[in-house]
Parts: C-alpha cells; structure tokens; sequence
C-alpha cells in the first residue's frame, strides 16, 4: 500500500484504522481479543506490537540518525508532560515524499521524511508528534479498536451498520479534536511554540488548495480542517490568558 492523494490530505489518521482494513480481508488470523469493555495494558501492547508489524510490512524506512535524535529529543519533553509516562514511545521515519503521520497503540509513531521536509520549525514537529502522543495517552486506537469490532459483529447480526459507521465516523472526529487540543497542551507544558500543530495544518491545507489537490476532495473536509485549525487556536489563547 502506498500513501494515496486522499490519505495525505489527512495528515493525521491513526494507523488502526489502516489495519482493521487489512484484518477485513485477513481470514487466517486467528488472534482475538477477549470481549470486556475496556482493553488491558498487554492487550493494547499486543494490539500495539500487531499494528506495527503491520505497518513495517508496508512501508521502506528512512535510517537517519542526526533526525532520529532530534525526533527522540522532542518526544522525551512530551512525555513527560503526558499521561502515561510509563509508555516507551518510538517514532520511526517512512521514506516517503507525501506529507503524513500516524501511530498505533502503545506508543509506536510513524512520520514521513515528507511531513519532516515540509515542516518550518522544531515547534511544528513537536505539534504534530504532540498530537499523536495524545492519541496513544488517551488510548484512542484501542476504544477505535474496540467500535470497530462492535461493527462487524452487528453486521453479522444484520443490524444498520451504515448508522452504525455514522457513529464511527463521529468519534474519529471527536478523537482527532480531542488529540490536537492535548497535544497542543503537552506542547505549550514542554516548552515549544503551541501554534506549532495549527502553523503546519493551515501551510499544509494552502499548499493543496494552490495545487489544486483538493479539486478532488470534498467540500467537507476542508472545512473540518479549517474548523479544528479555529478550535484550537482558540483553545492557546484559552491557555495564554491563564498565564
Ligand atoms: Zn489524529
């Protein structure tokens, strides 16, 4: 699989959803979770571990040990101010020229050398890792996970599925909110430039807009994006005025 035109424009899409795609059409895998609510912390590290082999039979990677450092040093000043410090966090570089990121649960960070090319300042990295450390300390791959089976398993039963995918939809939505106003937050609480994430978001969407990319795309999504780049440059202001 290669990154499409279409998943570049969402810069930031949680592998997960990448991976129960391929489980879709994967009728030989056996591993199962068991059915309680919540996931464990060694359920979400085998989920975590499952999602990364996934993702490293998909792409070629970038050794660059001078940038690798760099990211390491960033992620460390995150996660400290998060969560779930107890997670080792790792973030690798996929050779690839599209500008994008993701991570899998239990702290596995991919960015491409693309999004690291296009970005301006140290503060943009860190908006951007910041957002996908969020995404791991608020587990939501795991809670996707968890919808995404509840999906399938009312497919069988031949109830509605497309309210069903609505209601998924919805809370990729609202994670993605919630990961950029927390990332925003370890961001500022670690010393960087809080803007960093919105900054990149809104050079990002020019450059596709002066590029025509977005003639293919919807209408929608563009505003979805101008609409998280607006919450949370009112969210660091919230975050100033407290100062
Ligand atoms: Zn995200």
């Amino acid at each position: 699989m290669v990154l499409t035109g279409k998943l570049l424009f969402f810069i930031i899409i949680p592998a997960i959803v990448l991976f129960m795609q391929s489980r879709l059409a994967l009728a030989d895998d056996t591993w199962q979770l068991d059915d309680s609510a919540e996931l464990s912390d060694a359920e979400e590290m085998e989920l975590g571990k499952r999602v990364d082999e996934y993702i490293r039979r998909q792409f070629y990677f970038r050794n660059d040990p001078e940038l690798n450092k760099t990211i390491n040093d960033i992620i460390q000043k995150l996660t400290a101010v998060s969560e779930r410090k107890t997670l080792t966090f790792t973030c690798d570089i996929i050779q690839s020229h599209s500008i994008n990121a993701f991570s899998a649960p239990g702290g596995h960070i991919f960015v491409t050398y693309g999004l690291l090319k296009f970005a301006e300042t140290e503060d943009e990295v860190a908006g951007i890792i910041g957002h996908e450390v969020a995404h791991a300390s608020l587990r939501h791959a795991s809670k996707l996970y968890r919808e995404f089976m509840e999906i399938l398993s009312q497919r069988d039963k031949g109830t509605d599925s497309a309210a069903t995918l609505l209601l998924f939809n919805c809370h990729l939505e609202e994670f993605e909110q919630e990961a950029d106003t927390t990332g925003v937050l370890y961001a500022h609480k670690a010393g960087f430039d809080p803007n960093g994430l919105p900054d990149f978001l809104e050079r990002h969407l020019n450059l596709l807009i002066q590029n025509r990319v977005l003639g293919f795309l919807r209408f929608g999504s563009i505003t979805t994006i101008y609409s998280r780049i607006d919450h949370m440059r009112k969210y660091i202001s919230s975050l100033t005025l407290k100062e």
